[in-house]
């Protein structure tokens, strides 16, 4: 009987250390998220409900506080869109549970749970798509589910961490981060006690030769200490984005100067298309991909001090198994899915900019090799010094042409 007890003692911990990053939990998520039951998931629209409602009930079966408007898990926003060419106001809600550990400082751990809904609402990459169901099973079931498993997880461990944890899921994201802007305009928990913001939006599709993508990386000087730790540990290559701006809710949360970190297993050619659904996902890939997100939360816990905020420079300033020499000044589009490497940004007076290059271009060719996608490209940077000058092909509206560039 000691000697069980003993072993209880011993064990528990651990057992209740894992029992939230559970693949068949995970699975369960996604299966109702992603069904066609939630017609996409589109703002303010029945389908969007159903999804908060479901969220919502399981925030309070772990215990988590409401921390919307009033005594609810719900924070409703209102936005315009336009259907079928006339504008329609519409109410989104974004919806909002609060671990509370007591301390004066919080951690906002967050993901888009919106999506395309049938069509209506724009941005749709297929052909014909209006009333086609957009299950969104990648973007963004899968952070969804990662967070409700990360909410349970924390909130069982029986740990009390140095910081509360507030888990939102976010509503309005595909027509602009709509959702995270007004949370941020309208916090229920002061952003000035909000250390840091770490955003999951589509790590259903984990490949560990890809490994996964973090943006935010240059936010605060904590990610360098925490993340190649933490994706050593779990044997995963990373390739790090040092920009705090991207195309999902993170941004929201950096313009007001809060350290970011945004995690992506990776663009496809489901990406929004009405072919992103279960089949695609990689269920145990994912829990991994959770390991790693609550080694850095843990991890965050560890520091001494909470993470400072740092304006982030240009992507691409580290990674764990390239050291780059130069890099073009440039931000990769990591939603675009075609060949070759499609840029969003270029930063004035970096060599890029100083080739004429523009946003909207794509490199198809840098320095003789193809360049098929963001990895390519990165094996290209890696095998360059300063003041090189290569050739790159690069696609303009349709036209082919060739610019020097000098690293
Ligand atoms: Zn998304």
């Amino acid at each position: 009987m000691k000697f069980l007890l003993v072993l209880i003692a011993f064990f528990s911990p651990l057992f209740l250390n894992a029992q939230g990053l559970d693949s068949l939990m995970l699975r369960k998520h996604m299966t109702y998220l992603a069904s066609d039951e939630l017609e996409g998931r589109g703002t303010g629209t029945l389908g969007e409900i159903r999804a908060a409602n479901y969220i919502a009930a399981e925030m309070l079966s772990y215990g988590l506080k409401p921390a919307g408007d009033g005594h609810s898990f719900f924070q409703v926003f209102e936005t315009k869109i336009a259907i079928e060419s006339i504008s329609h106001r519409l109410l989104g809600r974004n919806v909002i549970g609060f671990l509370d550990n007591g301390s004066p400082s919080t951690i906002v751990v967050g993901a888009h749970y919106d999506h395309l809904g049938k069509g209506f609402q724009g941005s749709s990459l297929s052909p014909n798509s209006q009333n086609m169901i957009h299950n969104g099973a990648d973007d963004n079931a899968s952070g969804t589910a990662g967070l409700l498993l990360l909410a349970k997880e924390l909130a069982s461990n029986h740990a009390k961490e140095q910081y509360n944890y507030l888990f939102i899921a976010f509503s309005g994201e595909e027509l602009g981060l709509i959702g995270s802007k007004f949370y941020c305009e309208h916090p229920t928990i002061p952003l000035a006690n909000t250390k840091a913001m770490i955003n999951m939006d589509m790590i259903g599709r984990y490949r560990p030769e890809k490994g996964i993508i973090v943006s935010g990386y240059g936010t605060s000087p904590s990610w360098g200490e925490l993340l190649p730790k933490a994706t050593k540990s779990l044997n995963m290559k990373f390739t790090a984005d040092s920009s705090g701006i991207g195309a999902s809710d993170h941004t929201s949360f950096y313009l007001k100067e809060i350290p970011v970190l945004q995690f992506f297993t990776g663009t496809h050619s489901d990406y929004h298309k009405v072919s992103d659904n279960l089949a695609g996902i990689n269920f145990p890939g994912e829990i991994t991909v959770l390991r790693l997100i609550e080694n850095v939360l843990l991890g965050l816990d560890q520091l001494p001090e909470a993470p400072q905020y740092t304006q982030a420079g240009n992507p691409h300033q580290a990674s764990q198994n390239t050291s780059f020499k130069v890099t073009l000044g440039v931000m990769p589009d990591y939603s675009y899915s075609g060949k070759g490497l499609k840029i969003d940004a270029v930063t004035a007076q970096r060599p890029a900019d100083k080739a004429g290059i523009v946003a909207g271009d794509v490199i198809v060719n840098l320095a003789g090799q193809d360049i098929g996608d963001i990895y390519d490209y990165m094996k290209v940077l890696g095998s360059h010094q300063k003041g090189d000058q290569v050739k790159a092909m690069i696609l303009r509206n349709g036209k082919s042409s060739s610019v020097d560039i000098t690293f």
